[in-house]
């Protein structure tokens, strides 16, 4: 078991819990000061501005810890908890750009963390949960792992995960949560009960197969990728990668990057790509989901063939540089050294004039607005009531 806090505290006053709220494997920050406040009759503002006036904590994502701020909130937490300080070392959310945990902004959203989007205390995404977790009100936890964008789907009951109360569809925001509701597992707006789904589909056994293979990657800290072992980042970093190349393919199906994903195996004629041109992580979990699964077949393609079918369709060094600031993996470098290089062509600026914009980016353009007037309009129902 865990080993109660040896180290010096600074705030003498900070003791154990009254009621004991032990930091449950697994669990994110925001889910044990949410149901820490809960079970001492309080709601999580008033719990946090109990221990650290100085600090508005939940204008912050919690999950990233407060060591970029402040490391004694985790001793203290500590301390609360009854744990060891280390126990919290792989409890918080990652920079995989940096690979370390070391978070140095409190505001620059991670790369493949699931956004919350705050205004204020106000989330204007809801938390990542699973319905079937939620159904017992002395058993519920949030999870870190599903605030992980390549978590689409809980891996305990395989159903997928979701953002919004399945009762009333305004964002799940536990830390809104009033002393009367109790249990984190409950709506801060409806104060209904979370465990009802919103969507009857069921993850597909290839995209739970994906996402042990993910989170085998997280936990262990490394990966395959075209048979060689790479780090955790050059494994996501891969698979952002194989995520943009499909995206790139679906956009433009008869293009170069069209026919190499279907050459490849990937049906482009029935996928559709995200409604708006949003990065990865604001996407939602159905359009997440599609991305996924055909990355995880393009994971499985070897090196033989991914050069052999870039080859008969002439893509070179060149072809995937499909933007100023586009890097092309370090694990993919087997294949990409084998693909020839043409010299770049320096293009005259040919017209000042402003080139009217595509239909495909006048409707993302559109469907990003429709998603800002949703948000706005959630956050107006908040105010109001
Ligand atoms: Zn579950
Ligand atoms: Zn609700």
């Amino acid at each position: 078991m865990f080993k109660t806090n040896q180290g010096a505290t600074q705030n003498y006053w900070v003791k154990p819990l009254t009621f004991a709220t032990p930091f449950l494997y697994g669990e994110s920050l925001t889910s044990w000061l949410v149901r820490a406040a809960l079970k001492h009759g309080c709601s999580p503002l008033t719990f946090t501005y109990y221990y650290w006036p100085q600090y508005r904590i939940w204008t912050y994502d919690a999950d990233k810890g407060f060591n970029h701020f402040d490391e004694q909130i985790i001793s203290d937490i500590a301390v609360l908890t009854g744990h060891n300080v280390d126990t919290f070392d792989d409890q918080i959310l990652i920079d995989f750009s940096k690979d370390t945990s070391v978070v140095l902004d409190k505001k620059t959203p991670l790369q493949w963390t699931a956004p919350l989007s705050k205004r204020n205390r106000y989330s204007r995404l809801g938390y990542p949960y699973c319905p079937d977790c939620m159904e017992d009100d002395k058993e519920a936890y949030l999870k870190l792992q599903w605030r992980f964008t390549w978590s689409v789907c809980c891996a305990k009951h395989k159903t997928f995960l979701q953002v919004d109360c399945g009762h009333c569809n305004q964002p799940y925001q536990p830390q809104l949560l009033s002393p009367e509701q109790q249990f984190i597992n409950r709506c801060h707006a409806c104060y209904d009960k979370l465990d009802q789904a919103i969507s009857g589909i069921k993850p597909s056994e290839t995209l739970y197969e994906f996402q042990k293979l993910a989170d085998q990657a997280f936990f262990s800290k490394q990966g395959i990728v075209l048979g060689q072992v790479v780090s955790m980042c050059q494994w996501f970093e891969y698979l952002l990668f194989l995520i943009n190349l499909i995206r790139r393919g679906l956009k433009n199906p008869n293009y170069m990057f069209g026919k190499l994903i279907a050459a490849l195996g990937i049906d482009t004629t029935t996928l559709s790509l995200p409604k708006t041109a949003l990065r990865f992580d604001y996407l939602p979990v159905d359009e997440r989901t599609v991305l996924l699964e055909c990355a995880y077949h393009l994971l499985q393609v070897d090196t033989d063939n991914w050069i052999k079918v870039c080859l008969d369709l002439d893509i070179t060094q060149n072809s995937f540089q499909w933007s100023k600031s586009t890097i092309t993996p370090k694990a993919f470098s087997d294949v990409y050294d084998q693909l020839h290089r043409v010299p770049t062509r320096r293009y005259e600026v040919q017209s000042e004039d402003i080139k009217p914009a595509s239909p495909e980016v006048v409707m993302a353009s559109w469907n990003r607005l429709k998603r800002k007037m949703q948000m706005r309009e959630n956050y107006d129902k908040h105010k109001k009531s």
